[in-house]
Protein backbone atom coordinates (compact mmCIF):
# COMPACT_ATOMS: atom_id res chain seq x y z
CA UNK A 1 0.00 0.00 0.00
CA UNK A 2 1.22 3.57 -0.83
CA UNK A 3 0.70 6.91 0.70
CA UNK A 4 0.77 9.77 -0.02
CA UNK A 5 4.19 12.43 0.92
CA UNK A 6 2.64 14.09 3.58
CA UNK A 7 1.69 11.44 5.52
CA UNK A 8 4.89 9.94 5.25
CA UNK A 9 6.21 12.48 6.87
CA UNK A 10 3.89 12.53 9.34
CA UNK A 11 4.70 8.97 9.60
CA UNK A 12 8.20 9.37 10.25
CA UNK A 13 8.48 12.42 12.19
CA UNK A 14 6.47 10.36 14.88
CA UNK A 15 9.73 8.22 14.79
CA UNK A 16 12.30 11.53 15.18
CA UNK A 17 13.04 11.97 11.61
CA UNK A 18 13.95 15.40 10.89
CA UNK A 19 11.12 16.72 7.74
CA UNK A 20 10.36 19.96 7.12
CA UNK A 21 7.80 22.09 8.25
CA UNK A 22 4.73 21.92 6.30
CA UNK A 23 0.34 21.91 6.43
CA UNK A 24 -1.98 19.40 3.84
CA UNK A 25 -4.59 21.03 2.62
CA UNK A 26 -7.25 20.63 -0.19
CA UNK A 27 -8.64 23.67 -0.91
CA UNK A 28 -6.85 27.19 -1.81
CA UNK A 29 -8.32 29.34 0.87
CA UNK A 30 -6.68 26.79 2.98
CA UNK A 31 -3.47 26.70 0.96
CA UNK A 32 -3.14 30.17 1.91
CA UNK A 33 -4.00 29.59 5.38
CA UNK A 34 -1.56 26.94 5.92
CA UNK A 35 1.54 29.66 3.78
CA UNK A 36 0.49 32.18 6.69
CA UNK A 37 0.61 29.79 9.30
CA UNK A 38 3.98 28.49 8.09
CA UNK A 39 5.67 31.95 8.06
CA UNK A 40 8.00 31.82 4.82
CA UNK A 41 9.72 33.62 3.80
CA UNK A 42 9.67 30.96 1.04
CA UNK A 43 7.35 28.05 0.51
CA UNK A 44 7.25 25.25 -1.18
CA UNK A 45 3.60 24.26 -3.01
CA UNK A 46 3.48 20.51 -3.20
CA UNK A 47 0.84 18.25 -5.28
CA UNK A 48 -0.06 15.25 -3.63
CA UNK A 49 -0.52 12.21 -5.66
CA UNK A 50 0.93 8.42 -5.58
CA UNK A 51 3.85 9.02 -7.51
CA UNK A 52 7.23 10.59 -8.04
CA UNK A 53 8.40 13.12 -10.86
CA UNK A 54 6.60 15.87 -9.90
CA UNK A 55 8.77 18.61 -10.06
CA UNK A 56 9.29 17.97 -13.20
CA UNK A 57 5.44 18.13 -14.76
CA UNK A 58 4.98 20.68 -12.70
CA UNK A 59 3.84 19.53 -9.58
CA UNK A 60 6.60 21.12 -7.12
CA UNK A 61 6.52 24.88 -7.03
CA UNK A 62 8.98 26.70 -4.86
CA UNK A 63 7.34 30.50 -4.44
CA UNK A 64 8.27 33.42 -2.10
CA UNK A 65 4.88 35.41 -1.39
CA UNK A 66 1.50 34.65 -0.34
CA UNK A 67 -0.13 35.36 -3.91
CA UNK A 68 2.16 32.60 -5.42
CA UNK A 69 1.06 30.28 -2.94
CA UNK A 70 -2.41 30.68 -3.83
CA UNK A 71 -1.47 31.09 -8.15
CA UNK A 72 -0.22 28.00 -7.37
CA UNK A 73 -2.78 25.95 -5.32
CA UNK A 74 -5.62 27.47 -8.27
CA UNK A 75 -3.24 25.78 -10.91
CA UNK A 76 -2.79 22.44 -9.28
CA UNK A 77 -5.43 21.68 -8.15
CA UNK A 78 -7.85 19.73 -9.92
CA UNK A 79 -4.94 19.24 -12.45
CA UNK A 80 -4.06 16.23 -14.26
CA UNK A 81 -0.22 15.64 -13.28
CA UNK A 82 1.36 13.52 -15.45
CA UNK A 83 4.93 12.17 -14.64
CA UNK A 84 7.43 9.74 -15.79
CA UNK A 85 5.63 7.36 -13.35
CA UNK A 86 1.86 8.06 -13.51
CA UNK A 87 1.71 6.71 -17.46
CA UNK A 88 0.15 9.09 -19.97
CA UNK A 89 -3.34 9.46 -18.05
CA UNK A 90 -1.79 11.31 -15.12
CA UNK A 91 -3.35 11.64 -11.83
CA UNK A 92 -5.64 14.43 -10.64
CA UNK A 93 -4.55 16.27 -8.02
CA UNK A 94 -6.72 16.92 -5.50
CA UNK A 95 -4.67 17.43 -2.22
CA UNK A 96 -1.49 19.66 -1.78
CA UNK A 97 1.47 19.87 0.74
CA UNK A 98 2.61 23.72 1.34
CA UNK A 99 5.98 23.19 3.01
CA UNK A 100 8.44 25.32 4.30
CA UNK A 101 11.02 26.35 1.57
CA UNK A 102 15.06 25.06 2.51
CA UNK A 103 17.98 26.37 1.67
CA UNK A 104 19.82 23.55 -0.25
CA UNK A 105 23.42 23.40 -0.41
CA UNK A 106 23.45 19.41 -1.64
CA UNK A 107 20.89 17.06 -2.83
CA UNK A 108 21.25 13.24 -1.91
CA UNK A 109 19.15 10.01 -2.38
CA UNK A 110 18.48 7.87 0.58
CA UNK A 111 16.34 4.57 0.61
CA UNK A 112 15.98 1.50 2.44
CA UNK A 113 14.29 -1.81 1.13
CA UNK A 114 13.49 -5.08 1.68
CA UNK A 115 16.33 -6.76 -0.13
CA UNK A 116 15.22 -10.69 -0.79
CA UNK A 117 18.82 -11.89 -2.09
CA UNK A 118 20.59 -10.89 1.51
CA UNK A 119 17.47 -11.64 3.29
CA UNK A 120 17.86 -8.15 4.75
CA UNK A 121 17.01 -4.57 5.03
CA UNK A 122 18.82 -2.72 3.02
CA UNK A 123 19.87 0.70 2.30
CA UNK A 124 20.79 2.55 -1.03
CA UNK A 125 22.62 5.84 -1.01
CA UNK A 126 24.09 8.12 -3.71
CA UNK A 127 25.34 11.30 -3.73
CA UNK A 128 23.19 11.99 -7.04
CA UNK A 129 19.91 13.12 -4.95
CA UNK A 130 16.55 14.87 -6.40
CA UNK A 131 17.19 13.32 -9.68
CA UNK A 132 15.82 10.40 -11.00
CA UNK A 133 17.50 7.46 -9.70
CA UNK A 134 16.81 4.72 -12.65
CA UNK A 135 19.15 6.96 -14.57
CA UNK A 136 21.56 7.23 -12.08
CA UNK A 137 21.53 3.57 -11.73
CA UNK A 138 21.61 3.03 -15.67
CA UNK A 139 24.15 6.16 -16.68
CA UNK A 140 26.81 5.60 -13.51
CA UNK A 141 25.85 2.76 -11.41
CA UNK A 142 29.17 3.23 -9.55
CA UNK A 143 27.20 6.93 -7.57
CA UNK A 144 25.10 4.25 -6.14
CA UNK A 145 26.40 2.55 -2.89
CA UNK A 146 24.03 -0.50 -1.33
CA UNK A 147 24.74 -1.33 2.56
CA UNK A 148 22.59 -4.09 4.27
CA UNK A 149 21.74 -4.22 8.05
CA UNK A 150 21.93 -7.61 10.04
CA UNK A 151 18.91 -8.36 11.38
CA UNK A 152 20.52 -9.90 14.20
CA UNK A 153 22.41 -7.00 15.42
CA UNK A 154 19.82 -4.47 14.54
CA UNK A 155 21.28 -0.68 13.56
CA UNK A 156 24.78 -0.06 14.54
CA UNK A 157 26.63 2.58 13.99
CA UNK A 158 29.33 1.16 11.69
CA UNK A 159 26.28 1.23 8.88
CA UNK A 160 25.96 4.69 9.86
CA UNK A 161 29.20 5.81 9.27
CA UNK A 162 29.26 4.21 6.10
CA UNK A 163 26.61 5.75 4.74
CA UNK A 164 27.77 9.18 5.99
CA UNK A 165 31.17 8.63 4.20
CA UNK A 166 29.51 7.38 1.12
CA UNK A 167 27.16 10.32 0.86
CA UNK A 168 30.18 12.29 1.55
CA UNK A 169 28.77 13.90 5.10
CA UNK A 170 31.19 14.20 7.78
CA UNK A 171 31.97 15.65 11.23
CA UNK A 172 28.45 16.99 12.85
CA UNK A 173 26.74 15.77 9.27
CA UNK A 174 27.90 12.58 9.82
CA UNK A 175 26.44 12.76 13.29
CA UNK A 176 22.58 13.98 11.80
CA UNK A 177 23.20 10.84 8.95
CA UNK A 178 24.01 8.32 11.58
CA UNK A 179 20.93 9.32 13.71
CA UNK A 180 18.66 9.53 10.83
CA UNK A 181 19.58 6.03 9.89
CA UNK A 182 18.64 4.78 12.65
CA UNK A 183 15.90 6.29 13.09
CA UNK A 184 14.63 5.50 9.38
CA UNK A 185 15.86 1.92 10.23
CA UNK A 186 13.50 1.49 13.20
CA UNK A 187 10.51 3.44 11.27
CA UNK A 188 10.94 0.75 8.64
CA UNK A 189 10.70 -2.13 10.68
CA UNK A 190 8.21 -1.28 13.48
CA UNK A 191 5.84 -0.13 10.39
CA UNK A 192 6.12 -3.04 8.45
CA UNK A 193 7.54 -0.95 5.37
CA UNK A 194 8.27 -2.45 1.80
CA UNK A 195 10.57 0.24 0.59
CA UNK A 196 11.46 3.94 1.93
CA UNK A 197 12.57 6.31 -0.19
CA UNK A 198 13.88 9.83 0.69
CA UNK A 199 15.00 11.53 -2.65
CA UNK A 200 16.29 14.32 -2.25
CA UNK A 201 17.61 13.62 1.55
CA UNK A 202 19.24 17.61 1.30
CA UNK A 203 21.76 19.27 3.36
CA UNK A 204 20.57 22.74 4.07
CA UNK A 205 22.92 26.04 3.70
CA UNK A 206 22.62 26.03 7.83
CA UNK A 207 24.55 22.34 7.89
CA UNK A 208 21.47 20.45 8.71
CA UNK A 209 20.32 16.92 6.95
CA UNK A 210 16.87 16.98 6.39
CA UNK A 211 14.48 14.71 4.39
CA UNK A 212 12.72 16.64 1.66
CA UNK A 213 10.60 13.78 -0.01
CA UNK A 214 9.54 11.02 1.20
CA UNK A 215 7.89 7.92 -0.23
CA UNK A 216 6.81 5.01 1.60
CA UNK A 217 5.05 1.58 0.33
CA UNK A 218 3.92 -0.65 2.98
CA UNK A 219 3.97 -4.65 3.11
CA UNK A 220 0.45 -5.22 2.44
CA UNK A 221 0.71 -8.38 4.27
CA UNK A 222 1.48 -7.05 7.53
CA UNK A 223 -1.36 -4.32 7.08
CA UNK A 224 -3.59 -5.91 9.52
CA UNK A 225 -1.96 -5.13 12.36
CA UNK A 226 -1.08 -1.72 11.52
CA UNK A 227 -5.00 0.04 11.72
CA UNK A 228 -3.42 3.62 11.77
CA UNK A 229 -1.55 2.79 8.11
CA UNK A 230 -4.59 1.20 7.19
CA UNK A 231 -6.54 5.09 7.64
CA UNK A 232 -4.18 6.67 5.43
CA UNK A 233 -5.90 4.73 2.66
CA UNK A 234 -6.50 6.85 0.05
CA UNK A 235 -8.99 5.37 -2.56
CA UNK A 236 -8.54 8.33 -4.85
CA UNK A 237 -5.38 6.85 -5.88
CA UNK A 238 -6.58 3.53 -6.53
CA UNK A 239 -7.92 1.55 -9.66
CA UNK A 240 -12.00 1.37 -8.52
CA UNK A 241 -12.28 -2.43 -9.88
CA UNK A 242 -9.12 -3.13 -7.50
CA UNK A 243 -10.78 -1.89 -4.85
CA UNK A 244 -13.90 -3.87 -5.73
CA UNK A 245 -12.09 -6.86 -6.44
CA UNK A 246 -10.58 -6.11 -2.70
CA UNK A 247 -14.00 -6.24 -0.84
CA UNK A 248 -14.43 -9.92 -2.51
CA UNK A 249 -10.84 -11.12 -1.50
CA UNK A 250 -10.00 -11.53 -5.40
CA UNK A 251 -6.50 -10.49 -6.66
CA UNK A 252 -6.98 -8.67 -9.46
CA UNK A 253 -4.24 -6.28 -10.90
CA UNK A 254 -6.08 -4.31 -14.47
CA UNK A 255 -3.78 -4.59 -17.35
CA UNK A 256 -4.46 -2.93 -20.89
CA UNK A 257 -5.15 -5.69 -23.38
CA UNK A 258 -8.27 -7.25 -24.78
CA UNK A 259 -8.49 -11.00 -23.12
CA UNK A 260 -10.08 -10.54 -19.41
CA UNK A 261 -8.47 -13.97 -17.51
CA UNK A 262 -10.42 -15.79 -14.62
CA UNK A 263 -8.07 -18.17 -13.01
CA UNK A 264 -7.62 -19.75 -9.71
CA UNK A 265 -4.45 -19.79 -7.87
CA UNK A 266 -1.76 -17.16 -8.48
CA UNK A 267 0.69 -19.34 -10.70
CA UNK A 268 -2.07 -20.64 -13.17
CA UNK A 269 -3.00 -17.32 -13.49
CA UNK A 270 0.75 -15.94 -14.85
CA UNK A 271 1.03 -18.98 -17.02
CA UNK A 272 -2.82 -18.01 -18.71
CA UNK A 273 -1.29 -14.74 -18.99
CA UNK A 274 1.94 -15.58 -20.62
CA UNK A 275 -0.18 -18.04 -23.29
CA UNK A 276 -2.48 -15.34 -24.35
CA UNK A 277 0.76 -13.61 -25.43
CA UNK A 278 2.21 -16.13 -26.97
CA UNK A 279 -0.29 -16.75 -29.28
CA UNK A 280 -0.58 -13.04 -30.07
CA UNK A 281 -3.06 -11.21 -27.94
CA UNK A 282 -2.70 -9.41 -24.53
CA UNK A 283 -4.31 -9.73 -21.41
CA UNK A 284 -6.89 -7.65 -19.86
CA UNK A 285 -6.07 -8.32 -16.20
CA UNK A 286 -4.66 -10.81 -13.85
CA UNK A 287 -7.65 -12.34 -11.54
CA UNK A 288 -6.82 -15.23 -8.98
CA UNK A 289 -10.04 -15.72 -7.55
CA UNK A 290 -8.58 -18.17 -5.24
CA UNK A 291 -9.15 -21.82 -4.06
CA UNK A 292 -12.41 -21.73 -2.40
CA UNK A 293 -13.83 -19.63 -5.38
CA UNK A 294 -18.09 -19.81 -4.25
CA UNK A 295 -20.41 -18.38 -7.02
CA UNK A 296 -20.70 -14.93 -5.48
CA UNK A 297 -16.84 -14.47 -5.87
CA UNK A 298 -17.18 -16.18 -9.28
CA UNK A 299 -20.11 -13.10 -10.13
CA UNK A 300 -18.40 -10.57 -8.73
CA UNK A 301 -15.27 -11.32 -11.06
CA UNK A 302 -17.24 -11.57 -14.38
CA UNK A 303 -19.04 -8.36 -13.41
CA UNK A 304 -15.28 -6.91 -12.61
CA UNK A 305 -14.09 -8.01 -15.47
CA UNK A 306 -16.84 -7.21 -17.73
CA UNK A 307 -16.87 -3.58 -16.59
CA UNK A 308 -13.60 -3.16 -18.47
CA UNK A 309 -14.31 -1.54 -22.07
CA UNK A 310 -11.15 -3.23 -23.21
CA UNK A 311 -12.33 -6.79 -22.67
CA UNK A 312 -13.30 -8.44 -26.02
CA UNK A 313 -13.63 -11.73 -24.73
CA UNK A 314 -13.13 -13.65 -21.17
CA UNK A 315 -10.69 -16.82 -20.62
CA UNK A 316 -11.62 -18.83 -17.98
CA UNK A 317 -8.92 -21.37 -16.48
CA UNK A 318 -9.84 -23.21 -13.41
CA UNK A 319 -8.32 -26.47 -11.58
CA UNK A 320 -10.65 -27.83 -9.54
CA UNK A 321 -8.67 -29.43 -6.64
CA UNK A 322 -10.80 -28.31 -3.77
CA UNK A 323 -13.58 -26.93 -5.72
CA UNK A 324 -15.02 -29.43 -7.81
CA UNK A 325 -15.74 -28.50 -11.51
CA UNK A 326 -19.34 -29.31 -11.89
CA UNK A 327 -20.04 -26.84 -8.85
CA UNK A 328 -17.35 -24.11 -10.82
CA UNK A 329 -19.62 -24.78 -14.19
CA UNK A 330 -22.67 -23.90 -12.29
CA UNK A 331 -20.85 -20.87 -10.94
CA UNK A 332 -19.89 -20.02 -14.31
CA UNK A 333 -23.02 -20.24 -15.71
CA UNK A 334 -24.85 -18.27 -13.04
CA UNK A 335 -22.37 -15.56 -12.98
CA UNK A 336 -22.76 -15.27 -16.89
CA UNK A 337 -26.69 -14.50 -17.07
CA UNK A 338 -26.42 -12.39 -13.84
CA UNK A 339 -23.80 -10.16 -15.69
CA UNK A 340 -25.23 -10.32 -18.91
CA UNK A 341 -22.08 -11.67 -20.78
CA UNK A 342 -21.84 -10.40 -24.17
CA UNK A 343 -18.52 -11.28 -25.32
CA UNK A 344 -16.84 -14.86 -26.14
CA UNK A 345 -16.32 -16.73 -23.63
CA UNK A 346 -14.00 -20.17 -23.37
CA UNK A 347 -13.75 -22.22 -20.22
CA UNK A 348 -11.28 -24.68 -19.58
CA UNK A 349 -11.95 -26.89 -16.69
CA UNK A 350 -9.54 -29.48 -15.18
CA UNK A 351 -10.01 -31.59 -11.92
CA UNK A 352 -11.93 -33.29 -10.12
CA UNK A 353 -15.41 -34.02 -11.89
CA UNK A 354 -14.61 -32.47 -14.50
CA UNK A 355 -16.29 -34.86 -17.06
CA UNK A 356 -19.53 -33.24 -14.72
CA UNK A 357 -19.14 -30.03 -15.19
CA UNK A 358 -18.15 -29.34 -19.12
CA UNK A 359 -21.59 -31.71 -19.47
CA UNK A 360 -22.75 -28.56 -17.51
CA UNK A 361 -21.63 -26.14 -19.65
CA UNK A 362 -22.47 -28.02 -22.87
CA UNK A 363 -26.14 -28.15 -21.48
CA UNK A 364 -26.27 -24.73 -20.31
CA UNK A 365 -27.68 -23.26 -23.86
CA UNK A 366 -25.19 -20.37 -23.79
CA UNK A 367 -22.53 -19.73 -26.28
CA UNK A 368 -19.93 -21.25 -23.86
CA UNK A 369 -16.74 -22.71 -26.21
CA UNK A 370 -15.02 -25.25 -23.71
CA UNK A 371 -11.33 -26.17 -24.28
CA UNK A 372 -9.42 -29.32 -23.14
CA UNK A 373 -6.03 -28.26 -22.29
CA UNK A 374 -4.32 -24.28 -21.73
CA UNK A 375 -3.05 -23.75 -25.31
CA UNK A 376 -6.01 -25.21 -27.34
CA UNK A 377 -7.87 -22.38 -24.58
CA UNK A 378 -5.59 -19.70 -25.32
CA UNK A 379 -5.80 -20.34 -29.07
CA UNK A 380 -9.71 -20.68 -28.50
CA UNK A 381 -10.10 -16.95 -27.34
CA UNK A 382 -7.40 -15.21 -29.40
CA UNK A 383 -9.20 -16.62 -32.12
CA UNK A 384 -12.78 -15.66 -30.93
CA UNK A 385 -11.94 -12.59 -29.80
CA UNK A 386 -9.65 -11.47 -33.64
CA UNK A 387 -12.71 -12.43 -35.33
CA UNK A 388 -14.93 -10.37 -32.89
P1 LIG B 1 9.32 14.77 -6.88
O1 LIG B 1 10.35 13.77 -6.50
O2 LIG B 1 7.96 14.18 -7.01
O3 LIG B 1 9.71 15.57 -8.08
P2 LIG B 1 10.23 16.36 -4.58
O4 LIG B 1 9.53 16.48 -3.29
O5 LIG B 1 11.45 15.49 -4.59
O6 LIG B 1 9.16 15.84 -5.67
O7 LIG B 1 10.58 17.80 -5.10
C1 LIG B 1 11.32 18.05 -6.28
C2 LIG B 1 12.42 19.04 -5.99
O8 LIG B 1 11.85 20.24 -5.45
C3 LIG B 1 13.45 18.57 -4.97
O9 LIG B 1 14.47 17.83 -5.57
C4 LIG B 1 13.94 19.87 -4.40
O10 LIG B 1 14.94 20.42 -5.23
C5 LIG B 1 12.73 20.79 -4.48
N1 LIG B 1 12.04 20.87 -3.17
C6 LIG B 1 11.12 20.02 -2.69
N2 LIG B 1 10.74 20.36 -1.45
C7 LIG B 1 11.42 21.47 -1.13
C8 LIG B 1 11.49 22.32 0.02
N3 LIG B 1 10.73 22.10 1.10
N4 LIG B 1 12.32 23.37 -0.01
C9 LIG B 1 13.07 23.62 -1.11
N5 LIG B 1 13.07 22.88 -2.21
C10 LIG B 1 12.27 21.80 -2.24
MG1 LIG C 1 11.52 13.39 -4.98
Amino acid sequence: MNIHEYQAKVVLREFGVPVARGIAVFNVGDAVNAAEELGGPVWVVKAQIHAGGRGKGGGVKVVKSLDDVRKEAERMLGMTLVTHQTGPHGRVVRRLYIEEGSAIERELYLSALVDRSSSRVAFIASTEGGMDIEAVAKDTPEKIKTFTVDPACGYSPYVGLEIATALNLHGDQAKQCGTLIKTLYEAFVAKDMSLLEINPLVVTKDGRVLCLDAKINFDDNALFRHKDVQALRDPDEEDPMEREAAKYELSYVKLDGSIGCMVNGAGLAMATMDIIKLYGEEPANFLDVGGGASKEKVTAAFKIILSDPNVKGILVNIFGGIMRCDIIAEGIIAAAHEAKLAVPLVVRLEGTNVEQGKRILAGSGLPIVSASDLADAAQKIVAAVQAH
